[in-house]
């Protein structure tokens, strides 16, 4: 009798695990296909760069992908296979490639040969003008780890061909950009024992400076030349541009700063880069110059008065003000979020269309939450007219619209350096 007793409790506890199970496995499913839908009109689940690339031949449709994804849901599973749902949001951390049990995964790029915004390179890093490098973010894919890689690659590459120049105004390599690409350039170069110089238009450090202030910044290990490994998977900002400060020091890198190449022409055998007044020549170029490019402008009357930012990296400096965001982006969205956590402020984001798309779902719900409580307060289908010392005004539907303003964030992208690639002969996806 105990015995029986014993193996019905057995049999239904084994069921209401089953059930609920079953139950949350089936919930999850249909969460995914909302969401798809939900998503499709803003386009996100198109790829645009690094995205996972499913083999459905293979896939088993067992979620683990999906629930793994550091960056929410760039995935998900939908009739029993994985799928694209946000994969605008992929970073390429690869963790869905690994955790995949039968490596139905592998991360990849949209097509190269039809994306007119992504340089044509070979394994080497190379792109159809030969020694002449892409490295880093410019190339198309994102990540510290990347950049560092492809910097090694580009210039191992270049190390592999024994000539080097006997004239001293000659470099081996000249490496534009000191971004992580670019350092990682430079370590090689040492390494390797080639002359070169590093041409950077800011200062040393690349994207990770403008990072917000006290950012988690995830990598995967990733071993830099001389330097040895970078071991942890999360650094501060302040702790990874402090490793690449001590870096540059400690192996004196020849980076000149302050440097905004303009020109790179490859004349008979030679590379000729202009900056400024300086003219350098080179034997290979590395270009590793990210994808940041020069912030885009709203060219209003009174946009060169100090007040106007093209980036917000410490919130915590505006209280008690009254802010304007420009832009409809993640990274507008971002820094309104980040400027109405603070205390008594007024923000208000002006976007010229009639709603936010393509941005993060995570900053979708945060700015919802904002604007429903009244601290955000978002003008749609407005432009900036003009910025006054204590107020801007904004065109929209309704008429001009006069706020009150202590600072204005212009974060509306930025210009990518194409035209230079392009004077230099480089070839883009659809050109070839
Ligand atoms: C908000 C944000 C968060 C991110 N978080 C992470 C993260 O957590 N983990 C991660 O791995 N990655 C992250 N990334 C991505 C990472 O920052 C980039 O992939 C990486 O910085 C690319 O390195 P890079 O060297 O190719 O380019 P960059 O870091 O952009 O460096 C390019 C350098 O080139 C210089 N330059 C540009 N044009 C010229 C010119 N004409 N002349 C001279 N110099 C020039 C620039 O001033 C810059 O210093 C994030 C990016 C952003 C925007």
């Amino acid at each position: 009798m105990e015995a029986f007793f014993i193996y019905e409790l057995t049999l239904v506890l084994g069921l209401a695990i089953f059930t609920g199970y079953f139950v949350k496995f089936h919930r999850r499913r249909q969460t995914y296909r909302m969401r798809l839908e939900d998503i499709r009109p803003t386009y996100r689940d198109r790829p645009l760069a690094q995205h996972p690339i499913i083999d459905e031949t293979l896939c088993l449709g067992c979620g683990s992908c999906a629930e793994v994804c550091p960056e929410g849901e760039v995935l998900g599973v939908i009739h029993g296979k994985a799928q694209l749902i946000d994969p605008v949001s992929c970073v390429g951390h690869g963790e869905c490639a690994k955790v995949c049990p039968v490596s139905a995964i592998t991360i990849g790029m949209p097509d190269r040969q039809l994306r007119a915004d992504l340089p044509l390179i070979d394994e080497w890093q190379q792109t159809n003008v030969s020694r002449l490098y892409i490295t880093g973010e410019l190339g198309g894919i994102s990540l510290i780890r990347n950049a560092i890689e492809q910097g090694k690659t580009a210039v191992a590459h270049i190390a592999s061909n024994p000539h080097r120049s006997t004239d001293e105004r000659v470099q081996d390599v000249v490496i534009i950009g000191a971004g992580p690409a670019g350092i990682s350039a430079a370590l090689a170069a040492e390494q390797h024992k080639l002359s070169y110089l590093v041409l950077e238009q800011q200062e040393a450090g690349g994207t990770i400076r403008h990072f917000p202030r006290q950012k988690l910044v995830m990598n995967r290990p990733v071993s830099l030349p001389l330097y040895g490994k970078l071991k942890r998977t999360e650094y501060t900002k302040e702790e990874i541009l402090k490793i690449f400060e001590d870096i540059v020091a400690r192996y004196q890198l020849n980076i000149i700063t302050s440097q905004k190449v303009s020109l790179v022409r490859k004349e008979k055998k030679l590379f000729r880069v202009v900056s400024g007044n300086s003219t350098y020549w080179a034997r290979h170029v590395v270009l590793a110059l990210g994808r940041r490019g020069t912030p885009n402008k709203l060219n209003v009357p009174g946009e060169a008065q100090p007040k106007v930012a093209y980036q917000l990296t410490d919130a915590r400096y505006y209280q008690g003000n009254d802010l304007l965001v420009v832009g409809g982006g993640d990274s507008a969205v971002e820094a309104a979020i980040a400027l109405a956590r603070q205390q008594n402020n007024t923000v208000t984001i002006s976007y010229r269309k009639e709603r936010f798309y393509r941005i993060k779902r995570r900053n979708a719900e945060l700015l919802e939450t904002f604007i429903a409580s009244g601290q955000i307060i978002p003008v749609f289908n407005s432009q900036v007219r003009e910025i006054a010392k204590a107020w801007v005004v904004l065109d929209t539907p309704a008429g001009a619209l006069q706020i009150d303003n202590d600072y204005v964030f212009v974060c509306i992208g930025g210009t990518m350096p194409f035209g230079m690639l392009r004077g230099a002969g480089v070839q883009f996806g659809g050109e070839a």
